[in-house]
């Protein structure tokens, strides 16, 4: 058989521990053999890290801006731990946040759907894609405990001209109080990435606040959204999707009644509480994928889990894994669907629709790896397999469908 060529090169973000086996195999059993592609590689495993003084991650994230897509496997944050196993000179920053951070992205998290795992909320047919506003609010506040009576205020204090206050509280005893904020900029990217996403998978954009209580702050977040609207409308008439907004608390009683197929645009907190109930209501973490998209329409798409470290050092002991890859394939898939698009070259959209259902066919004819196990429809062909085995097993329906 001919190789597929992918005429584009893409940025390749290699990771860390139980992931970066995985990669490896995803990339020599399911990819090698059956494209001819290149990527613009970078190595952001923890000891390519310290040794580059992490120049490698802003290098990455520089590269994505230039080829338009990435595909990433799992990364370690390091803490404390971290710092001692692996000799770390400083405690390096999430690689997930310096790439948000210079791609000024919006993370979207999505369920795999398989037929014979269901949702928690029996209605979900389709998957509920939750975009996560990743700045601001209440991770980038200032809060203080109040020792007994006074007044709290809240002070702007401009470049030129006078502060402008306001009293938060008179207060007549000990309580607590909290300033957050949040930048005009950021909340038009944000409604930006939403609406491209939206536009890019099809699928009606709902999006909630509780603007009826904070009316100036949450307020501010839903005329953002409606302004730039205005841009997408046209190009929403014409996919035939809509833009919806609705208070927060009525939009939480309406997704569990929809059969899902919708993106969720949530708020910073929000989005941290409602993509954990999200993914833990679909299944299972490792059945999560995730992709950021910045407002100019890159990508970078990776798995929603971690390294998987457990399993890691059950490996280093020789002892037999059983790590599931599905959302790594994913990863991999929707880079290539992208780059695919952007490319126009209909072929590597069909190799990676391909890879897709090869990986979701292997799960449902039972072969699946052990956490799926406990949350699969009982049937008698359910076996546990290996994390080799599972990736031999989506290969092998791949090449028949090849
Ligand atoms: P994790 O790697 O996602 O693992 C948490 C648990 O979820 C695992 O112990 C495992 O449960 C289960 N799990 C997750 N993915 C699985 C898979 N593909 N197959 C089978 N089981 C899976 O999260 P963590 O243990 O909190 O973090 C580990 C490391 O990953 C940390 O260093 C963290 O910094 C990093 N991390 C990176 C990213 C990222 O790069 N996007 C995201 C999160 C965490 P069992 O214990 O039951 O096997
Ligand atoms: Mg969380």
């Amino acid at each position: 058989m001919e190789k597929i060529k992918v005429k584009n090169a893409f940025v390749e973000i290699d990771g860390d521990e139980m992931t970066r086996i995985v990669w490896k195999m995803i990339k020599e059993r399911m990819l090698d053999p059956f494209l001819d592609y290149r990527t613009d590689y970078f190595d952001l495993g923890l000891e390519n890290r310290e040794a580059t003084g992490d120049q490698v991650t802003v290098d990455a994230a520089n590269a994505i801006k230039k080829l338009g897509v990435g595909v990433k496997c799992a990364t370690i944050t390091p803490n404390d731990q971290r710092m001692t196993e692996y000799n770390l000179t400083q405690c390096w920053k999430s690689p997930n946040a310096t790439l948000r951070g210079i791609l000024d992205g919006t993370v979207f998290r999505k369920p795999i759907m398989v037929s014979n795992i269901k949702p928690v909320i029996r209605t979900w047919e389709k998957p509920v894609t939750v975009g996560r506003h990743a700045y601001g609010d209440v991770y980038k506040n200032q809060e203080m405990k109040i020792p007994g009576p006074g007044k709290a205020e809240i002070v702007f204090t401009p470049e030129i001209g006078e502060p402008v206050r306001g009293t938060i509280h008179e207060f007549t005893g000990p309580g607590i109080v909290q300033g957050m904020h949040n930048t005009e900029k950021s909340i038009r990217s944000f409604a930006r990435s939403c609406m491209n996403y939206a536009l890019d998978e099809k699928i009606d954009l709902w999006f909630s606040t509780k603007d009826t209580i904070s009316k100036t702050y949450d307020g501010f977040f839903k005329a953002v959204f409606e302004e730039e609207f205005e841009n997408y409308k046209s190009r929403f008439d014409e996919a035939g999707i809509k833009y919806y907004y609705t208070l927060i608390d009525a939009l939480v009683a309406l997704i569990v009644k929809t059969k899902g197929g919708v993106l969720w645009a949530c708020k910073n907190y929000d989005g941290d509480v409602m993509s954990d109930l999200v993914a833990s209501a679909y299944g299972s973490l490792a059945m999560m994928t995730s992709v950021l998209v910045s407002p100019e329409g890159h990508f970078e798409f990776e798995a929603a889990h971690g390294t998987v470290t457990d399993q890691y050092y059950q490996h280093l002991k020789g002892e037999e894994t059983s790590t599931n890859s599905i959302a790594l394939i994913f990863a991999w898939s929707g880079g290539l669907r992208k780059r695919g698009e952007m490319d126009n070259t209909p072929e590597v959209v069909a190799f990676a629709d391909k890879l897709e259902a090869a990986a979701r066919e292997t799960i449902e004819s039972g072969t699946m790896t052990g956490d799926l196990v406990p949350i699969a429809d009982p049937n008698p062909n359910n076996r546990k397999v290996n994390t080799g085995e599972f990736v031999d097993a989506v290969t092998e329906k791949l090449v028949s469908k090849l």
